[in-house]
């Protein structure tokens, strides 16, 4: 069988591969992409874990249960009455999975109309040759000229709690619980942990979340962090700081959990599921780095340079599987940014504006620096903040939680950072990115004309706020 030729083969079809063979193929490219990950079927389900075990399924089930929570508490208060109120959660994650499905075959539809060849298998390196690289692409060996990595990132195990995903479950294990736990245990108060443990406590369990750390939500703005922190304790979600887990034992139909609480007191819990998100790990199992020399750092990271080159000639990476945020947007953005390099053009990735969002509810959405780290970097800045409460559109919505705050440069007016928690934070943070791109000053936001009733006009407010002169709060 003759060796097939490419321009370039990228390795995983998660956002930050797939995008990257996309944009690739769109500049005329002759691409392959090569992507490992079954559905149930031991069919092709390209996404990676972005669209099959992490931000697709995760919002598709925190909608299902936001549904279930607002017919259960907030219904009333419009009047609305239902009897009976029940979840069907088989019937909640079929629909996830129904959603996770239509996402890889949209992916493969738009591999077809971009001429990108998909293989379905493991991609891994060969060997060096002739300038270019020949690597193994499902059971086929290809040659390609460049080769972009995207391989992604894995949940980190608990030493002495491994995955089981039946009573200790990783992001995937706990996207298709088959019915709601009376008690669950989150361990890592992350984006995941907190994202898991809501849908969950929405649908009616007992939610304890146990994090090593003394701050919660550390990388959020101060006051945001503050402010989630009292929300999800009204909403009944348990977070407890400064724990060291000692042990945790798997009954038969149980978790055990032994920690030291921030006292020092030791500490039993028993729950019916543990999520374990303590973070991830980057994934380079099965390319065979080692066949042509690859570098790796101390974390299993693939070295890059601010350009996502890696050490060897041709070679780029790009995502979770890198430095940096791990983002799908974050990877999208280095895939299209590498594509581009590659045909001679100037792409680029801001990282100063990369939004970061939470998808509880409330939802919690910032870009750029936080208060507490102009604090420590010593720039002096003026402070604007909007409550929801102040704004009409979040009445009529019936949500009032949290606020828009604004923070701008003392001299310039620059904005260095908007940080959201309440509703919509998600959808809104999009004009606080576009605005830092365009090195807008709050007083830029604060003279354009924002839709009434929305929410968006938060934003106005809170940058008007920034120079004392609100005018509904
Ligand atoms: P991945 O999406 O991990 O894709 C890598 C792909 O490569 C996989 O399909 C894998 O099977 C394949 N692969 C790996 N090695 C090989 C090989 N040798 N050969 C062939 N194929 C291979 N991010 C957000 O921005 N917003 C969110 O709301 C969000 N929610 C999340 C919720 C959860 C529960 C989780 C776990 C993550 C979430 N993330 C979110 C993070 C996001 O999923 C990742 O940042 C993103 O998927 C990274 O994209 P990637 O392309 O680098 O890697």
């Amino acid at each position: 069988m003759s060796t097939k030729q490419f321009d370039v083969v990228v390795i995983g079809g998660g956002p930050g591969g797939y995008i990257a063979a996309i944009r690739a193929a769109q500049l005329g490219m002759n691409v392959a992409c090569v992507d490992e990950w079954k559905n149930e079927k031991g069919g092709p389900a390209p996404g990676g874990t972005c669209t099959n075990v992490g931000c697709i399924p995760s919002k598709a089930l925190l909608q299902s249960s936001e549904h279930f929570d607002h017919a259960g508490h907030h219904f009333a208060e419009h009047g609305i009455s239902l009897d009976n109120l029940k979840i069907d959660v088989a019937k909640m994650v079929g629909r996830k999975d129904a959603v996770v499905k239509q996402n890889n075959d949209g992916i493969l539809y738009l591999f077809k109309k971009n001429k990108v060849t998909f293989f379905h298998g493991r991609g891994s390196f060969v060997a060096a040759k002739d300038g270019g690289y020949e690597l193994k692409a499902g059971e086929e060996t290809v040659f390609a000229k460049q080769v972009i990595l995207a391989t992604g990132s894995n949940a980190r195990q608990l030493p002495g709690a491994e995955f089981d995903e039946e009573l200790i479950l990783s992001n995937d294990g706990a996207l298709r619980i088959p019915a709601v736990p009376g008690k669950l245990g989150v361990i890592g108060s992350g984006v995941i942990g907190l994202e898991m443990g809501s849908v969950w406590r929405r649908l009616g369990s007992e939610v304890t979340i146990l994090e090593a750390m003394p701050a919660f939500l550390a990388a959020a703005d101060e006051g945001v962090a503050k402010e989630a922190a009292k929300v999800f304790k009204k909403q009944g979600l348990d977070i407890q700081l400064s724990v060291k887990i000692s042990k945790v034992t798997k009954g038969k139909n149980d978790v055990t959990i032994a920690y030291t609480d921030a006292k020092g007191a030791e500490q039993t819990l028993v729950v019916d599921k543990l999520i374990v998100s303590i973070g991830r790990v980057p994934n380079t199992i099965g390319l065979n780095p080692e066949a042509v020399g690859l570098k790796l750092d101390e974390r299993g990271a693939i070295v890059v340079d601010d350009e996502c080159k890696t050490n060897l000639p041709g070679v780029w990476a790009v995502g979770d599987v890198v430095r940096g945020p791990m983002l799908a947007h974050k990877a999208e953005e280095e895939g299209v940014a590498v594509a581009e390099r590659m045909a001679g053009q100037h792409g680029h990735v801001n990282f100063g504006t990369i939004p970061w969002v939470i998808y509880t509810s409330p939802e919690i959405a910032w870009v750029g620096k936080t208060e507490q780290q102009l604090k420590a970097e010593g720039v002096a800045y003026k402070a604007g903040q909007f409550p929801f409460l102040a704004n009409g559109r979040a009445r009529a919505l019936g949500d009032t939680t949290g606020f828009v705050k604004f923070l701008a440069d003392a001299t310039t007016d620059e904005i260095l950072g908007v940080h959201i928690i309440g509703p919509f934070a998600s959808e809104l943070i999009s004009e606080a990115v576009v605005a830092m791109e365009f090195k807008a000053s709050a007083e830029d936001i604060a003279r354009i004309c924002h839709a009434h009733p929305s929410l968006s006009e938060a934003t106005k407010e809170a940058a008007l706020a920034v120079d004392k002169r609100t005018l509904n709060f």
